[in-house]
């Protein structure tokens, strides 16, 4: 639905992106990964159309933004930035209700009561924006994001600095924003979360290094191990395996050779094994 097309941006002699293309489809999400500076608020920002690429072009539904089509291009598209940035004198109905009305939102009142019912925050409406936690602040933010209706949504490290449950919460509710057929393209430094929520995972320093599923990218990390520890020897020893399948033939084997078998543990490659391998474990 959404597509980067070799997106590649400078600022004076850093190139913050070089070279990115990623496409985020009709109802998957798509989780942005990467070390900090990695280059994924600027890919943000450029599939947003707030900044200009440098070279390389964004696409909606294969049609280039140009100058042209660029207004009609950012009303299908919501951003949630890295600060919430609400008017925090105002209450949680009246951030939303004048941001619906500077966006010439049709039927604001009506569309702002539905968003709140929503994200569930039809009780917080009334409070200030400036006394909410962190993570009923952030609902708020998504809340805004989604008003005009987009059909694509960036949200740039959405839980960021939320306590577990909050964090939990947010992420169901990014989940539940796919079914409704939404493109959602989600930057975080979490791996867990990227695991969790991502149909697919970009893992992007200044370059793309690697967009695949959770599984495959953990597959490429190469094999697991299984470890075998046996009575009649304190060493255990290590065997590679691809799949689970292949450790019954390793246990007969070992006992065929007349081997006491007392634990039999796989150890398997984690996503942040291939993580660390492509970006490297230096900060
Ligand atoms: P983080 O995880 O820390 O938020 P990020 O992956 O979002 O990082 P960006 O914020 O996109 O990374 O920054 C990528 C690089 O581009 C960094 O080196 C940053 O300093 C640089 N950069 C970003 N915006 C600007 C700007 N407006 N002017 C100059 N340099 C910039």
């Amino acid at each position: 639905m959404i597509a980067a097309d070799h997106l590649t941006r400078t600022f004076g002699s850093r190139t913050a992106v070089d070279d990115v293309s990623i496409e985020v489809g009709r109802g998957e999400i798509v989780a942005l990964l990467g070390p900090n500076g990695a280059g994924k608020t600027t890919t943000m920002r450029m599939l947003a159309g707030l900044i200009l690429p440098t070279s390389g072009r964004v696409a909606i539904d294969r049609t280039p933004i140009d100058r042209a089509n660029a207004g009609a291009a950012r009303g299908q598209i919501g951003i949630l930035t890295e600060a919430p940035g609400l008017w925090e004198r105002l209450s949680v109905r009246m951030n939303l209700l004048t941001h619906a009305r500077l966006q010439g939102v049709a039927d604001a009142a009506a569309r702002v009561d539905g968003v709140l019912v929503r994200l569930g925050l039809s009780e917080r409406a009334h409070e200030a924006a400036g006394t909410l936690s962190k993570g009923i602040k952030q609902r708020v933010a998504v809340a805004r994001a989604l008003l005009h209706e987009p059909r694509v949504l960036l949200l740039d490290e959405p839980t960021s600095g939320l306590d577990p449950a909050s964090a939990r919460h947010m992420r169901d509710l990014i989940a539940e924003l796919r079914t409704d057929g939404r493109a959602v393209l989600v930057s975080t430094h979490n791996l867990a979360e990227a695991e969790l929520l991502a149909d697919r995972i970009a893992i992007l320093k200044t370059r793309l290094l690697a967009c695949d599923t959770p599984s495959a990218l953990r597959a490429s990390a190469g094999p697991s191990t299984v470890t075998i520890e046996f009575a009649d020897s304190v060493a255990a020893e290590s065997f590679p395996i691809h799949t689970d399948h292949e450790i019954p033939a390793i246990v007969s084997r070992l006992v065929s050779e007349g081997r006491r078998i007392v634990r039999v543990t796989p150890a398997r490659r984690s996503l942040e094994d291939t993580y660390l391998d492509l970006v490297g474990d230096t900060p």
